[in-house]
Parts: C-alpha cells; sequence; structure tokens
C-alpha cells in the first residue's frame, strides 16, 4: 500500500490567495429590454422597503418579470431560522400565481442594510450578485433566465444568462414531474380553494410531494403560497403563503389552510414544518389552521393546538 503524503502548498508570492471569478459575458440586450430591466430593478428596490430581516438585517428586494409582463417582487423574509431569500419567495409568487418555469424571464435583486442610503446602495450593487443558493434555483427553474445587475453608476444595468452565471453548476437529471391537475370544482370555502389551485402550482422534482396553502388576513384577503424544491432551496408553501401577504402589508392572519398529497381530497403533508407554524402562531397567535381531514373535509385547529404529532421537521 502506497502511502500518499500531503504536500505543503509552497508560495513565495506576498499576494492573498483570493479566487478569481470566471468571466461570464453579459447578454446583449434590445434597448426596449433594458428599459424593461431597469423598471424591474426599481421594482425590487421598493420591494426591499417590505423586507422582514429582525435578525440579519440585511434587506434584500427580488423582482420577476414573466413573458406577459407581469412582475412578482419580495423581500426577504426570516420568518424562521432558516430565512427565505427575496429571489425564492419572488420565484414561488410567480409560479404560485400559475406562470410556468420557462416563462419567467429575469430576476433582478437589490439588496442595502437596514438605513443605508439607497441610492449609495445601489452603485454598490455590480458586486452584489444573487447567493449561491438562489443563482442555483434560478438555474433549476429555469437556467434562460436573465439575472440582472445594476452597473456602477446605479442606473444602468448588466445583463447575465441564469446558466452562465453557474459555470459547471450543480445538476441532476430527474425525470419531469408533471403538475397536478387543478381542482375540478371548486370547494365551497374559498380559501380551502385557492389553496387546492395553489397546490396544483408546486414545483417539486425531488419528492413529488405538493404542497398548497393559503392564508386569509384579518382584512379577508387571501394570498397563496407553494412548495418549491431545487437542490438548494425548499420553500414551505405555508411559509410563502405569508410572506406573500407580509409583502402587501398585512401581518395578521385569520385562517390558513394547508395542503399536500395528490388526492383530490388532499392530505396532511408529509413536511409540514413546525418552524413555519411557530412563524405563523408568532404573528399571530389567534390563527386557525385548517388541515385535511383525509375524507374530503377539513378540521380547523387553533394554531396553539395543532397536535405536535403532526409535525415534523423537513
Ligand atoms: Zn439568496
Amino acid at each position: 500500500m502506497q502511502m500518499i503524503s500531503a504536500r505543503p502548498h509552497v508560495c513565495n508570492h506576498s499576494h492573498t490567495h483570493a479566487p478569481t471569478p470566471p468571466v461570464v459575458s453579459q447578454v446583449q440586450c434590445s434597448e426596449e429590454e433594458l428599459g424593461q430591466y431597469r423598471d424591474l430593478v426599481d421594482r425590487a428596490v421598493e420591494a426591499r422597503t417590505h423586507a422582514y430581516t429582525p435578525n440579519s438585517h440585511s434587506m434584500v428586494g427580488s423582482s420577476v418579470l414573466a413573458q406577459d409582463g407581469k412582475v412578482y417582487s419580495s423581500g426577504n423574509f426570516e420568518l424562521t431560522p432558516y430565512a427565505d431569500h427575496g429571489e425564492q419567495l419572488a420565484l414561488a409568487f410567480a409560479l404560485a400565481d400559475g406562470q410556468k418555469p420557462k416563462d419567467l424571464k429575469a430576476c433582478a435583486v437589490f439588496v442595502a442594510k437596514e438605513g443605508a442610503s439607497v441610492e449609495e446602495a445601489r452603485t454598490k450593487q455590480s458586486s452584489m450578485t444573487s447567493c449561491g443558493n438562489c443563482r442555483q434555483a434560478i438555474f433549476e427553474i429555469n437556467p434562460e433566465m436573465h439575472e440582472i445587475l445594476l452597473a456602477s453608476d446605479g442606473y444602468n444595468v448588466e445583463v447575465y444568462r441564469a446558466g452562465d452565471m453557474l459555470p459547471k453548476a450543480y445538476h441532476r437529471d430527474r425525470p419531469e414531474v408533471p403538475n397536478l391537475a387543478p381542482p375540478s370544482s371548486d370547494h365551497p370555502d374559498p380559501l380551502v380553494a385557492q389553496a387546492l389551485i395553489a397546490r396544483s402550482r408546486s414545483f417539486v422534482p425531488r419528492t413529488n410531494e405538493p404542497v398548497g396553502a393559503a392564508v386569509e388576513t384579518v382584512d379577508g384577503k387571501i394570498y397563496t403560497g407553494i412548495r418549491v424544491e431545487t437542490s438548494s432551496f425548499s420553500t414551505q408553501a405555508e411559509r410563502v403563503a405569508m410572506a406573500n401577504a407580509m409583502m402587501h402589508g398585512e401581518h395578521q392572519i385569520k385562517r390558513m389552510v394547508i395542503v399536500g398529497g395528490s388526492s383530490a381530497e388532499g392530505e396532511i403533508p408529509k413536511r409540514l414544518s413546525w418552524d413555519a407554524l411557530q412563524a405563523v402562531a408568532q404573528q399571530s397567535p389567534q390563527a386557525e389552521v385548517l388541515l385535511p381531514d383525509g375524507h374530503g373535509g377539513f378540521v380547523s385547529n387553533p394554531i396553539a393546538q395543532v397536535p405536535g404529532y403532526l409535525l415534523t421537521h423537513s
């Protein structure tokens, strides 16, 4: 057996060993498209003001543009120990609204600390790409998406193809998981109906376990969320739905429906997370959580009394 000894690295230079990033070429765009992307950055700047960052105080805004011109924006939400990044939520909002991954065109991100000058921060964004988790997620959802960064003048944009932003990206060929068919008829409770529709839009290539959620705020509005799975993160449907409400300035949840499984009547999701429900409980201790009873009905539980045995960490 041959012994291999580790050879110490010998270096006589005084330079530091920071890795050299590979050069990634920008995508050339029409003036019209560039204008659209500058607007998208403005939407991200605005979305940042809704971020909820009690832990990091680093406020992010992200906006996703779909081919039909619709824009979905989110801040980062630190509702649980694992915070949801702005890009992850904006992507989830778009998919929950019925957009197809291939129809998501571009994603912009804007980052600045709490209390920072936005004008000053605009000139620093070219060194502030989305984090690796988010780039991996964007790549897996649609590698043709454009990632938009502000140039150092704080106004013009630099456009990159998501697939180029991750040279030699981690990739697994997975069989295509078709989405569930949307419900054939609307459930009489509009909140349950929306959760069932959301479930059919889940992006779950890893587990094929779709989950949809819908929250009703004290103002009577409904916001939805879905489970989105990529190699770098999985969003919880209920957390997405709650962030969706908070993005609209609504923090008080009255009722929440969470539905998993593939059957028409739905099941309690296998990976229901206590973290997410605890976050809802902190924001809205009076909330009711409706879960499928397995026979076509939904049982309402005060959030404080959701049986612990139903909840497992994902
Ligand atoms: Zn990120």
